[in-house]
Order: structure tokens, then sequence, then C-alpha cells
């Protein structure tokens, strides 16, 4: 007998799976020119020139034993030193390598944060539109998923459904911003309101409910928006970061879990999710690029793009009618479907080559997630397509 929820994770291929697998297959067809495919977030520019260079200095000059060999299981000393001092650089804060855990990517991070924090029945509130990984994550760690409906008029933080979220199992909360999949950002008023209702919810029930931030995209954020530092004001916060994105390296899989001193207070959070890194086997993330990811951490790859590609998009589609809210963020836009039924509607986009992903699987139905991280000539391409498609509505 197997797990049947295991089988069942690995057998069902996700909907941006199987639209990436048919965009190959329609390719191959069409050719790759004809096929519209928004579907992955894989970024689609090259990291800086300099993670590169540093990768082959540190391969050339360092002693090959050390560099290919194992390091603490919370990651180099050196490593989480140098991340600290970055982040203090940025945020004003005082952090040492000991608030810091390195982890395989973001995913790695808020596994290990979930499951330190989980006790079985624990439930973790979530905010709609949601990367759709943390149910997956919430639920291998034995913890329940509250989901609080999207304000799909801002995307910001729906505060009555939240405050009736709430209650005396409740864990942690998770936000996302700039998020995936709607690209919005909380502003500084979002994150000061959310933090008076959980220190007051946290008084309430005699327990702190941790607030945990997952925040691959912090740097992509457009118009010189601010991004809100977290932990100023929250004690129990838990960072979960990713250079996935920023620095354009998702298959390098190194991030980190930074745990504030004003986090492990109460309890030893920061124990905790080293336990928990090492139940579930993410110990040490990669040794070389844990080192270039530390002599690259104040940098970004090209974002640029991403700014333009967004003004294209918005422009092209708000004009052929699409009703989107503009993104502070991401490489992600989110309009709304021009029919209720988002499944429908991206399986009639499909009909066109043009591949968006319904938003019910992110928690928000009648929605449409569209990765513009593409070269920005496919989004050129694309705009007649989006207009054929709203046009076929009419
Ligand atoms: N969190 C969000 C919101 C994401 O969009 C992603 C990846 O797309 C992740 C976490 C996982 O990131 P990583 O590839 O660093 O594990």
């Amino acid at each position: 007998m197997l797990s049947e929820s295991c089988v069942k994770l690995g057998t069902s291929r996700s909907v941006i799976r199987e639209l990436f697998e048919f965009g190959k297959q329609r390719a191959a067809i069409v050719g790759a020119d004809n096929v519209f495919d928004f579907s992955i977030g894989n970024p689609s520019v090259a990291p800086p020139k300099e993670v590169n260079e540093t990768a082959v200095d540190i391969l050339n000059n360092s002693d090959p034993v050390a560099i290919h060999g194992y390091t603490s299981a919370n990651g180099d000393i050196a490593v989480r030193q140098a991340l600290a001092e970055s982040v203090n650089k940025r945020f004003a804060s005082n952090y040492t390598a000991d608030n810091f855990y390195i982890s395989t990517g973001a995913a790695g991070a808020l596994c290990s944060a979930i499951k330190g924090l989980c006790c079985l029945g624990d439930e973790f509130v979530v905010f709609a539109p949601y990367f759709p990984e943390y149910k997956v994550f919430i639920e291998a760690m034995g913890g329940k998923m509250a989901l609080v409906p999207a304000d799909i008029d801002t995307f910001q933080i729906n505060f009555d459904a939240f405050v009736s979220t709430i209650n005396d199992k409740t864990k942690a909360v998770i936000i996302n911003s700039p998020n995936n999949p709607s690209g919005a950002v909380y502003s500084r008023e979002t994150i000061k309101q959310l933090a008076d209702i959980l220190r007051d919810k946290s008084n309430e029930y005699g327990q702190p409910i941790y607030l945990i931030t997952d925040e691959p995209y912090r740097e992509i954020a457009y118009n010189g928006v601010e991004i809100p530092w977290v932990p100023d004001f929250y004690d129990y916060t838990i960072v979960c970061y990713s250079y996935s994105k920023s620095l354009s390296l998702p298959g390098e899989r190194i991030g980190y879990v930074l745990v504030p001193d004003s986090c492990n207070k109460e309890e030893p959070v920061y124990a905790a999710v080293t336990g928990a890194a090492r139940a579930i086997g993410h110990v040490n993330a990669p040794s070389l690029f844990q080192r270039v990811c530390a002599r690259c951490a104040d940098m970004t790859a090209d974002i640029s793009i991403y700014e333009t590609n967004r003004n294209i998009l918005l422009e092209g589609l708000r004009s052929f009618g699409y009703h989107c809210v503009e993104p502070g963020g991401t490489f992600y836009l989110f309009p709304r479907t021009l029919e209720a039924d988002d499944i429908a509607f991206c399986e009639r986009a499909k009909q066109y080559d043009l591949l968006i992903v319904p938003g019910v699987g992110f928690g928000c139905p009648g929605h449409t997630r569209i990765s513009y991280c593409v070269p920005t000539e496919r989004i050129e391409r694309a705009l007649p397509v989006f207009k054929k498609l709203a046009e076929s509505y009419r």
C-alpha cells in the first residue's frame, strides 16, 4: 500500500505543465512562432554576467574538495553572514548568520517553515489568489489551508473575511507580495493592518500567530513601488526568499528562511525550521551556488524587460476590453475572463494556440494568469490573437 496522497500528486500533472506540454506538441505541428505560450513562470532573462564569472572564479580558485563538499546543514557560515550583511544594508536591520537557514529555493524554505510550525490539524491562512503549491505543502505537513477569498477589485487583503477566518487553530498566515498570480503589491497600510490584527488575535488566543512572508519576487516591482520589509511590522515574521526570480536562477535551487530574533523569543522557531529541513531531507543547499548567491546577492537580472512587457500587455488587453488590475510587480497579469467559466475561456484560447492558465487553480475563478516572462516580440505578436479571442465573445 502506497501513500494515496503522494500517488495522486505524482500522477496528476499540474494544469500549467499540461499547457506547457500541449504547447510543445502544437509547436511541432504549426511552428514555434505560432504558439503563444504564457503558461509558465520561468524567468526569460539571463542572470547577470557576474553570476557565471563568479561561478567560474570559485571553481578555478577554490579547493575542489571543499567547494563540492558538504556545508553545514543550514548553509555555509560565510554565506549566511554575507546574506545577513546584504539584507542589513538594504533594510537597516541587524541580522546575523544565525538568523538564516539556506534552503533549496523558496519551495524548500516554505516547506521547512510550514513543517517546523505545524502540529497536526493546525490551520494556515492563505489569501486568494495564491500560489497553488501552498496547499500541497501545508497538507503534506499535516496542516489545513484556510482560504480567504480575493478582493477582485484590488487584490489587496479582504480584511473582514480574514478576521473571520482566524480561530484558535490558526498557526500562521502566509502572504506573498509581489503576488503570483495577481502581481499585487501589499502597501505599508495593508501590512500594518495585517500586523495589528495578528497581534490582537495572538493576545486573544494566548499564542503567537506566525506570519510567513513568501518573497521570491521582492525585487520585481515597477514604478518605484515600495515593498515593505515585513519583519519591521510584526515580530513573529518568518521570511522565505529565493534567488530563482531576482537572479534568474530557478534551476540552481538557492533561497533562505530568515527567522528574526524577535520571532525566536517565545518558541525556538529557528530550531524547528532546522529540524523540519532535516526531517524532509532539505539540508545543505547546493554548495557552489550558495557561494555564488552570496557574492551576487545585491544584484538582479535585467528585470526592466518585464516592465516593458507588462506595459505593452496591459495597454493592449485593456484596449480590447479585458478588465485587468494593474500589477505592481512580478511577471504575471491576472485579468478577468470574458466568461464566468475560466476553464472554458482558457480552452477557447487554446484554439488560437494561446496558452494561459485558468484562475480556479489559484483559488480565484473568473480570471486567467498570463506569464509575461517571455520575449517582448512574443507579446507583440500575441496581441492580435488576444483581440481575436475577445471578438469571439461579441
Ligand atoms: N512562491 C511563489 C509565489 C512562487 O511563484 C514560486 C515559484 O514560482 C515559489 C514560491 C517557488 O520558488 P522556487 O523556485 O525558488 O522554489
